[in-house]
């Protein structure tokens, strides 16, 4: 680590409680230890002890259940010093892997009360002088891009904080517990699967703590768990029936399109706004979002608006319930007759949604914050499949389809399901030895 970059992280020392530290941790000379919280929205801690070099090989670790337990024997530490080690064997492990050239890097999910955090955030040095390695800590403090299985604590770490050192994927390694293992002899099932998972996005070497601490062989008994985004099929056409187009034909040049209402039902993050800023905004089509205007009568006004000066307009909301859509079928029936009003169904389900949300907030350079579940539950809870009798003039269903580079591809098949862990009775799940 560079003086430098020691220099930037001290903005927001995180140092031991001095009086509080067994005499046999106390660092020598003053405390190499600096932190800071990083992200849009400072839910990712970083942690530095001593001075990391940058490597190409990497360990990284998950930290609770793969290199410490709580020594209560509770579920999750009591405080700081509420720790002891996996296994004997870890420290030792640990420093001959340092002294093999591995640069060492913690990764922790920690979205738990502020209380937990700090203790957690005091433990770190209490480890760095345990060991006396070099090391780094980072730690998801939300359910964001940041939390495991997400990868963006991972991604931090390679593009910022590894002294622009490419790491060499195949000759490193990531650890953890939550392995999506079942019940097995002398152990319970695994809280999760969220370890593996991130392994698998940014495409690491896993090992579980017994296969690399007690160099037991790859148990291939494991099974993810939720949605998998790589079983999103994108071949299926844009929207259905194909009869009609997206957008109305001219029968000639010569003849002026007439105004039209094209009324968009679909969750936050189904690609709504996607697809009206590709196909409808280039044809000039007003674009009437609540989000922006605030309330629904002003949506209203705005389809009015529109028509009244024969421009076309997309309401860009979500509409789940029918009597929402009611309001404008019945402002243009009344007020413009002979107007078309039609309905764009966007079909994505609910943890396709999620995890564009997920997507998009991960997005290096993205300003977009990760939706609070709610705003799916509310939807998906509140939806009124769109119907005939209902009275638009069309109904058509739009598949989603992710567009971009192949590498922006790759990155959206990641796992981002950072709201779900293992659901209870779960039954069988997905994506076993798939991946
Ligand atoms: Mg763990």
């Amino acid at each position: 680590m560079s003086k430098r970059r020691l220099n930037e992280s001290s903005s927001a020392p995180q140092q031991p409680p001095a009086k509080k530290l067994a005499s046999i941790f106390a660092p020598r000379g003053s405390t190499p230890f600096k932190s800071r919280k990083l992200g849009p929205k400072q839910t990712c801690w970083h942690g530095v002890w001593g001075e990391p070099k940058g490597s190409s090989k990497v360990l990284a670790l998950d930290l609770d259940g793969t290199v410490v337990v709580p020594k209560t024997g509770k579920k999750f530490p009591e405080d700081e010093f509420d720790w002891k080690w996996w296994d004997a064997s870890v420290p030792g492990k640990l420093k001959q892997m340092h002294k093999d050239g591995y640069s060492l890097v913690l990764i922790s999910n920690q979205a738990g009360k502020p209380k937990q955090q700090e203790a957690f955030f005091r433990k770190i040095p209490l480890l760095g002088a345990a060991l006396d390695l070099p090391l780094q800590a980072f730690a998801a403090l939300g359910y964001d891009q940041y939390r495991k299985p997400g990868t963006g604590m991972w991604d931090l770490f390679v593009e910022d904080f590894n002294e622009g050192v490419e790491v060499d994927l195949e000759q490193s390694i990531y650890v953890g517990d939550a392995a999506g293992r079942p019940l097995r002899t002398g152990h319970k099932e695994d809280h999760s699967d969220t370890d593996r998972k991130m392994a698998l996005n940014v495409s690491l070497p896993f090992l579980t703590p017994e296969e690399f601490f007690f160099k037991e062989p790859n148990d291939p008994n494991w099974t993810l768990y939720g949605w998998d985004p790589k079983t999103h099929d994108h071949s299926l056409p844009l929207f259905l029936p194909t009869n009609i187009p997206l957008l109305p034909r001219p029968f000639s040049e010569f003849e002026a399109l007439k105004p039209e209402v094209v009324v968009f039902v679909g969750s936050p993050a189904s690609g709504k706004t996607s697809l009206f800023t590709k196909y409808f905004a280039p044809a000039g089509y007003v674009h009437v979002n609540q989000d922006t205007l605030k309330s629904r009568p002003k949506c209203l006004t705005a389809v009015r608006d529109a028509i009244t000066s024969s421009q076309s307009c997309v309401v860009d909301n979500t509409s789940p319930k029918r009597a929402i859509r009611k309001e404008y079928l019945d402002l243009v029936r009344k007020e413009f007759p002979g107007t078309t009003i039609r309905i764009l169904h966007f079909t994505a389900h609910k943890d396709l949604c999620v995890h564009n949300s997920l997507y998009r907030a991960a997005t290096r350079g993205s300003q977009r914050e990760v939706l609070p579940i709610i705003a799916f539950s509310s939807y998906f809870s509140n939806f009124e499949e769109p119907k005939d009798e209902e009275g638009f003039d069309s109904i058509q269903k739009i598949n989603f389809k992710f567009e971009g580079s192949d590498e922006e591809k790759q990155r959206w098949q990641r796992w981002h399901d950072c709201f779900f862990q293992k659901p209870k009775n779960a039954g069988k799940g997905t994506g076993k030895g798939t991946r």
